[in-house]
């Protein structure tokens, strides 16, 4: 492949190891020309179910709207990048999983709380602020209770939450 700091194709692998949960691979390259090194991910390209969205329409899955996503949650917060990687990969996973050709996004958004809890709560806390868009205070603080307990997310008042809208 070509270099992307001086353009020559001759390139070379000086490295090469799983990442990712061993849903990529990570090769280190450097550049015969010019000796700079760069690193290349490779990854199997699946096919992703499409997204039904809360209006009914569809649209293609879109990993870099994934990764904004958990981004903007976890915005300032010590997670390290490969940790969200990694969750990424697992939320695709579950997705195609699924075997079939649509996910909602209501349980795409499941699974990005149930890994952002897992990452860091106080982006989990984020995250579920806006996307359940707890009622009122007392919900909210009955799950900021639970986190706490480490007790596992109501699902109950989801249940009440899908319902009304
Ligand atoms: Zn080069």
């Amino acid at each position: 492949m070509r270099c992307p700091f001086c353009g020559a194709q001759d390139t070379k692998v000086v490295d090469s190891r799983l990442a990712g949960e061993g849903d990529q691979v990570r090769r280190r390259r450097v550049c015969q020309a010019c000796r700079e090194r760069f690193t290349t991910y490779e990854t199997a390209e699946l096919i992703m179910p499409r997204v039904i969205k809360r209006d009914g329409s569809r649209e293609p899955f879109d990993e870099d709207k994934l990764r904004a996503g958990l981004l903007r949650a976890l915005e300032k917060r010590p997670v390290p990048m490969d940790r969200v990687e990694a969750a990424i990969v697992r939320i695709k996973r579950q997705s195609r999983a699924l075997g079939e050709r649509e996910v909602s996004s209501r349980l795409l958004g499941e699974w990005v709380m149930e890994e952002l809890r897992a990452l860091d709560q106080v982006a989990y806390v984020r995250f579920a602020s806006v996307y359940r868009s707890f009622q009122d205070v007392a919900a909210f603080r009955e799950e900021i209770e639970r986190l706490e307990k480490g007790l596992a997310p109501d699902r109950r008042q989801l249940k009440l939450l899908d319902d009304d809208d």
